[in-house]
């Protein structure tokens, strides 16, 4: 591969076989979106909405909140851009919302579980979304993050249906979820994978720890396991292929730091996801590497990596096999 990789432009990338794959950003503002929409990002997988929650002491006005995910659709007329309901708790506390005496944060209330203590949080930030949404010309799709179980997708799902948001899904970030995918998904449009905290999740390893690096490593066959589990998962709970576009299953997209690894997302890509998003400046490596492969050789290697021994193991044969710059 060539030491400067062309810069991504856009509308997707087609693997050797003609299957074509979306490439989308990672997001937290509009600032953000501007720069995601320059690199030529297919839409926005991922926008992380806590920028506006964070370091304050009451919660913003639905008005505000409007205008702020307003700004964000302006960049993406006619894409998609996947809004996170609002992931607080853990390594992300809110005086309003969270409560920091917990002994353990991560296996806390946080994210989506904050709505059963104080649900008008996430109804006033739904509420903003739809209004945003509304009157926007990007294709606005809803997900919360922390999902456990199908009670979780159920009530979260009903307070989308409510307002009219379509289509609304879950992030797959605990192994639960991922495991009951198939009941999961069928109460609901798409999926994302956010394996940073899925990977914290299955090892058991703080992600904040940096002592625990090797663990919280998405290689980790264990974790690779479990992608491969929520697309099987998407596939059994059936979809419409006319629906939003995307697949014949269910859509299921990975949004956390592995879509932007290369080799990685060869891996993820074969494991049977839709969609992969990333920071922006992943897009044109990520682009070049899977441009090399057809479905059927990223099938092969997602099955090298899945059953290897180790992360590192995985890692090295599926890097071999491919045209990766260092
Ligand atoms: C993830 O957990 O992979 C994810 C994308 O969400 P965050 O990193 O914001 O927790
Ligand atoms: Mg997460």
């Amino acid at each position: 591969l060539q030491k400067n990789p062309l810069t991504y432009s856009g509308g997707g990338v087609t693997l050797t076989d003609g299957t074509r794959m979306q490439l989308l950003a990672n997001i937290g503002n509009a600032k953000d979106a501007e720069k995601a929409a320059a690199a030529h990002a297919d839409g926005v997988g991922l926008f992380r909405t806590e920028f506006l929650f964070l370091d304050r002491e009451d919660e913003p006005s639905v008005a505000e909140q409007q205008k702020a995910y307003a700004a964000v659709f302006s960049h993406f007329v006619g894409k998609k851009v996947v809004v996170r309901t609002i992931d607080a708790g853990a390594d992300k506390p809110l005086p309003f919302l969270t409560d920091a005496d917990e002994p353990n944060p991560a296996l806390g209330v946080r994210a989506y579980r904050t709505s059963w203590e104080k649900r008008s949080v996430l109804t006033n930030q739904l509420d903003a979304i739809a209004a945003a949404a509304a009157e926007s010309d990007a294709k606005a799709w809803v997900m919360a993050p922390m999902i456990s179980t199908v009670e979780d997708v159920q009530d979260f799902i009903g307070m989308c249906r409510e307002r009219g948001i379509s289509p609304a899904g879950i992030m797959v970030e605990t192994p639960s979820a991922a495991v009951t995918a198939d009941r999961c998904l069928a109460e609901c449009d798409f999926a994302s994978i956010g394996t940073n905290d899925l990977t914290q999740y299955t090892m058991a390893a703080d992600r904040m720890l940096g002592s625990l690096a090797h663990l919280n490593n998405p290689w980790q066959p264990a974790v690779l396991s479990l992608v491969g589990a929520t697309c099987t998962g998407a596939r059994a709970a059936g979809g419409d292929p006319e629906a939003f576009g995307d697949s014949a299953n269910k859509p299921v997209g990975v949004c956390g730091e592995a879509a932007g690894d290369p080799a990685l997302a060869v891996v993820l890509v074969g494991l049977g996801v839709n969609s992969l998003s990333m920071t922006p400046r992943s897009l044109p490596a990520v682009a070049t590497v899977l441009a090399t492969v057809s479905l059927e050789e990223a099938q092969r290697l997602a099955q090298v990596a899945v059953s290897a021994r180790t992360a590192d193991e995985g890692r090295d044969a599926v890097r071999a096999a491919l045209p990766i710059m260092e």
